[in-house]
């Protein structure tokens, strides 16, 4: 360079304007002493630590949350000892207590020898660029959930059923094991939504599934709302006798709901019908078939009078 002396202190007060004018935070450590050479006034506002308190590199751990201290400074120390630029995003503790998240982003300066001299960064504000983070990661997570779960009733939906019964499929084909489905359907709902109102309709769905989930107690038991007023249990695992007992527990946690039905045919009270189905599945047999020979057990209790459970054979 070429310039006059008061053009190099000129140039210093612009840099120096320039620098404390951004809302991103300057600053310099030595790196033999380890201690700030400078640090921007904006610190303050930012973090309510004012400059001349930024002292040595200790004030900088310090003033770091615990969970995030270790591997920062340790990521930070050995990216400077090998010379290596690098950025870190942190917890900062401000002086009342809270934290801001930072992207503190670091460029190594280097003697011409090739050691290292000092440290010069920038850290930047990113707490709301982490809020806004958190909270898609929140919502995604919403997302996945509400998209596997029925909107009314909270059990899982007929998309998560046909995952699930893919990979029980699977497992019972694998491990030649049986596996059972049982097909429940509500007895005259058609006339329970024409007595009681539609809304009502929908309380009463919630009850029955939450009766059901309470039916199936084995852990890779699974219900789901297969349809309208229609729900369905995979039961891995069991043969067609543990089958008909846990579609009997459902028949008998409705009956305890005492739900009252004057429209019902059969009863004062809603009832359930059920179809039953087991199977071993080898190669030939596909999942499909097999509910639709479920249903057309659950068609045959209806046929028989409802309030019953049918299966195969
Ligand atoms: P069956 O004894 O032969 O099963 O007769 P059903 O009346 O129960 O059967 P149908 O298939 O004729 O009618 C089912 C009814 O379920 C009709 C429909 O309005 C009602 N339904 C389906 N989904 C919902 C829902 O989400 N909420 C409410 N309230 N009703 C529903
Ligand atoms: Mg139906
Ligand atoms: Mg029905």
């Amino acid at each position: 360079m070429n310039e006059s002396e008061t053009g190099t202190d000129a140039d210093s007060a612009v840099y120096r304007t320039l620098l404390e004018s951004t809302r991103a935070i300057p600053w310099k450590i030595d790196w033999n002493t380890m201690r700030f050479a400078y640090i921007g006034p904006q610190i303050e506002q930012l973090l309510g630590w004012p400059p001349s308190s930024w002292v040595s590199v200790d004030d900088w751990a310090e003033r770091m949350h615990p969970e995030d201290r270790e591997w920062v400074v340790n990521y930070c120390v050995s990216q400077s000892q090998s010379g290596t630029d690098h950025e870190a995003d942190y917890r900062a503790l401000t002086k009342n207590g809270d934290y801001v998240w930072i992207r503190d982003v670091v460029h190594v300066i280097r003697k011409g020898g090739g050691e290292v001299e000092a440290l010069v960064g920038f850290m930047f504000d990113i707490s709301e660029r982490k809020k806004t983070e958190e909270k898609l990661i929140s919502l995604q997570k919403e997302l996945e959930e509400l998209s596997f779960k029925d909107g009314l009733t909270g059990v899982p939906n007929r998309r998560m059923f046909d995952s699930v019964l893919e990979l029980e499929w699977e497992k019972a084909g694998r491990n030649r094991q049986p596996l059972s489905v049982v097909l429940v359907d509500i007895d005259y709902f058609k006339e329970y939504n024409d007595c009681y109102g539609h809304l009502q309709g929908d309380d009463c769905l919630r009850r029955v599934g939450q009766a059901l989930a309470s039916a199936a107690t084995r852990s890779r038991d699974f219900l789901a709302r297969f349809g309208g007023e229609e729900f369905v249990l995979i039961l891995p695992e069991t043969d067609a006798e543990a089958a008909m007992t846990v579609a009997e527990r459902c028949r008998s946690v409705i009956f305890k709901e005492q739900i009252p039905h004057v429209k019902s045919s059969v009863s004062q009270l809603l009832t359930i019908s059920l179809g039953v189905g087991t199977i071993t599945p080898s190669k030939t047999d596909a999942p499909l078939e097999f509910i639709r020979q479920v249903d057309q057990n659950l068609y045959r209790a209806k046929q028989e009078g409802r309030n019953r459970i049918a299966m195969a054979g």
